[in-house]
């Protein structure tokens, strides 16, 4: 079947283990205040492309993989196309391609489950910390995230969370020891990482016409970052 993706980027480091083509699905539901990739917001965007095409793509790289790298889905919402996600997650896995998905959790439909359970790994955003800020920053739903976390464990997915820190919004103490007893709680939490708020899409709005809302915000601070991270792996 056909999906709607954004583009492809080969020989990432950051988005899972080893090297890895990353996948970016076009179309998000969200609308988070920090947002990398509005560009890949607009579901009638990016260009169409057939399951067995983008896997050729895909399987083309294999030899850079290694033993550790993959492929790892991300958007925009890879889970809001989870019937044409399935297939190509199936292609990777009779192919032996490590899989990883990197989502915000905010889908909930029987495909959207079979993914969880198809790929090797699942990355989730835990984006704030509560359902006010949740709704208030993104536009989606803490208890919707937890759910799927708690599915994650149930599928037997291994799952890493990650976090944006954004001054001024969630870099707190609190907020970091609330996200370090949520990857306690959850057995199939095998990592979790703080990543700092970064402002390389400034230009990217510009272009799109559309205001940042963190434009007056300033990029998260590597030392303060650090120190949170001390509390992180403390807990
Ligand atoms: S879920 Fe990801 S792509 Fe969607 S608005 Fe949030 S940061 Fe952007």
């Amino acid at each position: 079947m056909k999906g709607r993706i954004n583009s492809i980027y080969t020989g990432s480091a950051l988005d899972g283990p080893g090297i890895r083509t990353v996948v970016f699905f076009q179309g998000c539901p969200l609308r988070c205040i920090y947002c990398h990739n509005p560009e890949t917001h607009d579901f009638s965007g990016g260009e169409e492309i057939e399951a067995e095409v983008l896997f050729s793509k895909l399987n083309r790289y294999c030899a850079y993989y290694g033993k550790n790298g993959g492929v790892t889905f991300s958007g925009g919402e890879a889970l809001c196309q989870a019937e044409f996600l399935c297939e190509i997650l199936e292609l990777c896995k009779g192919a032996g391609i490590h899989t990883a998905l990197d989502t915000s959790g905010c889908v909930d439909t029987p495909a959207a489950k079979r993914a969880v359970q198809l790929a090797d790994l699942v990355i989730l955003d835990i984006k704030m910390n509560s359902e006010e800020d949740y709704k208030r920053y993104t536009g989606g739903s803490f208890s919707a995230v937890l759910d799927f976390l708690e599915f994650c464990g149930k599928a037997g997915t291994d799952t890493w969370l990650r976090k944006v820190i954004v001054p001024g919004i969630n870099d707190t103490k609190q907020c970091v020891s609330e996200l370090a007893h949520i990857a306690q709680t959850y057995k199939c939490v095998k990592k979790t990482e703080l990543l700092p708020f970064e402002k390389l899409c400034t230009e990217k709005y510009k272009r799109l016409g559309i205001t940042f809302p963190l434009e007056d915000t300033p990029a998260m601070d590597k030392a303060a970052l650090a120190e949170l991270e001390k509390i992180l792996y403390a807990e």
